[in-house]
């Protein structure tokens, strides 16, 4: 039976540990991290998730300003309100929820984001740092991913890893950031061949597909760590559900996490340690 990794316990601590840190900041330098979050249109998963963001503002005590906007927005408005954030001294951080309408260049608008305040680390110039080893702000996600592994005690050092996915926003990321710990990662994708040959090998398997239940038991190392990355809907109970099948999986591996309560919260308290970071760059 698997150890279930608790994203939401490691989450809160991380979060309640901010908030404690908050008070000597503020007295120190006069004001409170402050993150701005833009949200485009009514898509049901953004509203949420930029909700789940706002409320781990107000947990953590930061200032949250939320900026709602219609689908008809211009891409040079939403610009020009980048521009403006950009110029604020009292925003430290701009997040602009993902995906944006058709008639939006997405990387125009992350490419217009300061890199002194892109807390999601999607900037060129963080991407950049992240391959080269440098200072920057580092993607939420593999972030997170990266911190539940290495709370649960799990080695990373010399393990086989398999990242199934290779998204700029996930697969890639997390590639680099476990490749950094001196892990031999293989990254598998759509277009991999007898994938089950390749998991059944990894000592640690993340999984960032984006299928539900994708990760069946067979393709899991007898005693492998598996953290699922995923959030889908399950097409049978519409329930919420990641990309393994957490119940034939679970028995086989040694830490699993779950969906949800895995690597989601992760995610939002990784962002509110990087609006943190930025805060800490503008006011020292
Ligand atoms: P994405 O951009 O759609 O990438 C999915 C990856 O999975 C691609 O690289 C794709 O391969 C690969 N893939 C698809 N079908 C496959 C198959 N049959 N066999 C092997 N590989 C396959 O998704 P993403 O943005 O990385 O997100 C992945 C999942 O994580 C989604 O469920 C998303 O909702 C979730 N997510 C969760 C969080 C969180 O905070 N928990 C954050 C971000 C994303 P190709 O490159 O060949 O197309």
């Amino acid at each position: 039976m698997a150890q279930v990794i608790s994203g939401k316990d490691l989450a809160a601590s991380i979060k309640a540990g901010l908030r404690e840190e908050l008070p000597q900041l503020e007295a120190k330098y006069g004001r409170k991290p402050h993150l701005a979050v833009i949200l485009v249109g009514e898509d049901p998963g953004s509203v949420s998730y930029v909700k789940g963001k706002g409320k781990a503002c107000e947990e953590v005590g930061i200032n949250n300003t939320t900026i709602r906007k219609d689908v008809s927005i211009t891409e040079a408005e939403l610009l020009e309100m980048i521009d403006n954030l950009n110029n604020d001294p009292l925003v430290d951080g701009i997040l602009v929820q993902l995906p944006l309408p058709k008639h939006i260049d997405s990387d125009k608008v992350i490419n217009a984001i300061r890199p002194d305040k892109d807390v999601d680390g999607f900037h060129p110039m963080n991407v950049a740092s992240l391959y080269l080893k440098q200072p920057g702000i580092l993607p939420c996600t593999p972030k997170g991913i990266v911190r539940v592994i290495e709370h649960a005690g799990i080695e990373i050092a010399g393990k086989n890893v398999c990242v199934i996915g290779r998204s700029n926003i996930v697969g890639m990321p997390v590639s680099k950031l476990l490749l950094d710990k001196n892990a031999t990662v293989t990254i598998a994708h759509s277009r991999t061949k007898d994938l089950a040959s390749i998991t059944s090998q990894a000592d640690i398997l993340v999984a960032a597909v984006g299928r539900p239940l994708f990760v069946k038991a067979e393709m899991v190392k007898e005693g492998a760590a598996v953290i699922d990355v995923g959030v889908n809907r399950n097409p049978e109970t519409n329930k919420l559900c990641g990309d393994v099948d957490f119940i034939n999986v679970e028995p086989k591996a040694s830490y699993i996490t779950k969906v949800p309560g895995g690597i989601g919260p992760m995610t939002i308290a990784c962002l509110m340690e990087n609006t943190f970071e930025c805060f800490l760059k503008h006011v020292k």
